[in-house]
């Protein structure tokens, strides 16, 4: 009988639990490699027990995550979703106008864009929805025909205006993606406006890395693992070596590898194996993506003071020194048992803050962050309690004109035995990884 392939899958976030989940499923004996002391990656929540719910702010997913829901279905998780609202107080000039962005009836009402804007944007997400069907976000094959080098922000000018643009487009993108519409793909925005119209938003319960650990089912997982090295030995087989927290160092050696770390580890790890091995315009490619910072701050604010379940995002021209301000209904357990209903608040910091700012102690962070909230909102409370900060050096990889075009073309060419995975092959939410992992166990299937 031959003997079962092994395959290592070097990362444990949504795309290398994905991968598992497909190996797993082909018959392969798998590894999973992960640094962290759990799965999930960036998709991965924080709990703490003296607030109810005790996750902090949670992956948003949404009814157009199509493989996902299929996991969601599968585990039976559907009872640990939570649906989410859709709406936004944009903030222009210092003025809180509310809107659901597919909503026509908070559209009319909404005083940042007058009816001119509002017709064009309303043309541009009918025809975009109309092409739903190929337009699909998380498929790089489909947005590589929209990405023409154009940006979001010419197109979304070209196409509505500038003022719906400034007033729309941009509080829409900018404030929850982190990038500027400038430096971004017209195609992942036509995307999001064709796929977001009627879609439901939820998070889940216990976090999404409760998905993850589930399509790891079968697989070995090794956690506090973080590789160190690749090479090849002499049977052509590949040797992989990973320190554990005691400081020890660990080799073992298989048949296969799915790379699924971000794009900055994986061109460094995978630099040392032969081109033959592992694809050199694929490893080019792993070197030039741009990620953004993202500095989660947050705060415990009474109910009452903040405006309650709200994302507060600015509008207009101009840099934005605070880019969202997020607001959670929570109950905080105190010590003696009681239960006081808060905002867990978050700010999100505009880009040169945030870059300043990635690496300060958290004591700095949180009095920048208290420091520029009024900039947005100008009643933010003062003596907001510092509660939680999330820091992600490499946070959100930049869709820039051109790459989805690129990242197709990219996906086309793996082959095994070292395959790839990851958002940056597609886009940066927890459903694209996810299928970037399929992709990249189905090339590696179809060529070993
Ligand atoms: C601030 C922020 C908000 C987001 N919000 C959303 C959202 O609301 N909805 C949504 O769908 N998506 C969201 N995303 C995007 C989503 O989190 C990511 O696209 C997705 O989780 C990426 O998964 P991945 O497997 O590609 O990479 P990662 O999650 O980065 O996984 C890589 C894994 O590799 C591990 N690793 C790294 N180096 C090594 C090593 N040497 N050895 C072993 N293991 C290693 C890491 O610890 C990590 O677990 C958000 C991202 C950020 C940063």
């Amino acid at each position: 009988m031959p003997r079962t392939r092994r395959v290592a899958v070097v990362g444990g976030g949504m795309s290398g639990c994905a991968a598992a989940r497909e190996l797993v499923m082909a018959g392969r004996e798998v590894t999973i490699y992960e640094a962290d002391d759990g799965l999930g990656g960036r998709a991965r929540s924080w709990h703490r027990p003296e607030i109810e719910p005790d996750t902090g702010i949670n992956l948003w997913f949404t009814t157009f995550y199509g493989e996902l829901f299929e996991r969601i279905k599968e585990y039976g998780l559907e009872h640990d979703m939570v649906e989410m609202r859709n709406s936004m107080v944009v903030v222009a000039n210092g003025k809180p106008v509310n809107l659901v962005a597919d909503e026509i009836s908070t559209l009319v009402t909404y005083a940042h864009s007058g009816a001119w804007d509002k017709l064009r944007f309303l043309a541009a997400s009918m025809a975009l929805t109309a092409k739903r069907s190929k337009l699909d976000l998380f498929e790089p094959e489909q947005l590589a025909a929209f990405d023409n080098g154009t940006s979001a922000a010419e197109w979304a000018r070209n196409t509505m205006g500038e003022n719906a643009y400034q007033h729309l487009i941009r509080p829409m993108i900018e404030s929850f993606w982190l990038w500027r519409c400038e430096e971004i793909s017209q195609a992942h925005v036509m995307a999001m406006i064709a796929n977001v119209v009627g879609s439901k938003f939820y998070v889940f319960g216990r976090g999404m890395e409760t998905v993850a650990e589930r399509m790891a089912g079968g697989a070995e997982v090794r956690l506090n693992t973080e590789v160190s090295e690749l090479s090849v030995d002499g049977d052509n087989r590949i040797r992989i070596t990973a320190s554990d927290t005691d400081g020890g160092s660990v080799t073992d050696t298989f048949d296969e590898v799915v790379m699924a770390t971000t794009a900055p580890v994986t061109a460094k790890l995978a630099a040392s194996l032969p081109r033959e091995i592992a694809s050199p315009h694929l490893l080019r490619f792993a070197e030039t993506q741009r990620y953004e910072p993202a500095l989660s701050v947050s705060f415990l604010i009474d109910r009452g003071r903040m405006p309650s379940g709200e994302h507060i995002v600015p509008a207009g021209p101009g840099t934005r020194s605070v880019r969202s301000i997020i607001t959670v209904p929570k109950t905080l357990i105190t010590r003696d048992g009681r239960h006081i209903e808060k905002e867990l608040t978050f700010v999100y910091l505009g880009r040169e803050a945030t870059r300043e700012l990635i690496d300060a102690p958290e004591k700095v962070q949180y009095a920048r962050a208290l420091e520029l909230a009024p900039a947005l909102w100008p009643a933010f409370p003062k003596d907001a309690e510092p509660f939680h900060i999330v820091r992600r050096p490499v946070g959100l990889m930049w869709p820039e004109p051109g790459r989805y075009r690129r990242a197709a073309q990219l996906a086309r060419e793996q082959r095994g035995p070292v395959v790839f995975a990851g958002d940056y092959l597609g886009c940066p939410t927890a459903e694209a990884s996810m299928r970037t992992g399929i992709r990249a166990v189905n090339s590696l299937l179809a060529t070993t």
